[in-house]
């Protein structure tokens, strides 16, 4: 009798132990779902008062039907082009673009095209009517912070191209941009180096930027973009999903 006693209070503890964990957790999740919701919002309202469009999109789908179904209308273009990005890649939007028959897909990462013509591409994408990317990292205070190899996204998001979408993961929130540049040498272009094995690069082996001279460097032009000239030419999408590098 003890033991069948010992063994019911043994259950009833641990069944209580786990409805108070899955409490916890859930009251955790809300309160990280908060913070997130609060620096995404400050973050978007500064991009607001520097000029640039901002949206949140929930995750990587919302970011894509933010696009598609609210800001294409509105704009109305029938070239496009982009820069290399995993968070665009992400949304899936660039599928969407090569499906609509009423819109130019200017392919500048085509595989078995020879380099020339690639770079050639990526010239006349400065004259499409939308550059999709995404950025390194995006202030709090609403500016844009990113450092190119070649400068067709550095440049693209500076000049050229009507229209400008940029899709930033909340990981790429920072305070200032002094963080920006830090966390973008010590963390992305290393793993951007990384990521692209046919570079040689001495942070690919050591993780570390030593702001090496090598000829595959990846870490040549910087920009700041502070504010956006005109107004809205450039919309930055926030996703509340940690995407990118
Ligand atoms: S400067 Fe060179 S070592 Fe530093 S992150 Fe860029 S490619 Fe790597």
């Amino acid at each position: 009798m003890n033991k069948l006693v010992k063994r019911t209070a043994k259950k009833a503890a641990a069944a209580y132990l786990c409805v108070r964990l899955s409490e916890f957790r859930r009251s955790m999740n809300n309160h990280i779902k908060k913070y997130w919701e609060l620096r995404l919002e400050k973050c978007k309202k500064s991009l607001e008062r520097n000029n640039f469009g901002a949206y949140i999109a929930h995750d990587r789908k919302e970011a894509k039907r933010i696009v598609t179904k609210d800001i294409l209308p509105e704009i109305g273009v029938k070239s496009v082009s982009w820069g290399d990005s995993l968070t665009f890649y992400a949304t899936e939007v660039l599928d969407e673009m090569r499906q609509n028959p009423d819109i130019d897909v200017l392919e500048t990462f085509a595989e078995n095209v020879p380099r020339e013509e690639i770079i050639e591409r990526r010239r006349q994408a400065l004259l499409t009517d939308l550059f999709f990317t995404g950025s390194n990292a995006v202030t709090e205070t609403g500016k844009l912070v990113n450092l190119d190899m070649i400068g067709n996204r550095t440049g693209a998001i500076t000049f050229g191209p009507l229209n400008v979408i940029i899709f930033a993961g909340r990981n790429k929130i920072v305070s200032d941009v002094e963080t920006a540049m830090k966390r973008i040498k010590s963390y992305a272009a290393p793993v951007n180096a990384i990521r692209h094995s046919g570079l040689k690069t001495p942070c690919m082996k050591t993780s570390f930027c030593t702001d090496c001279k090598s000829p595959d460097r990846i870490c040549n032009t910087w920009t700041i973009t502070e504010k956006s000239f005109p107004e809205r030419r450039i919309r930055v999408v926030l996703i509340n999903e940690d995407l990118g590098l």
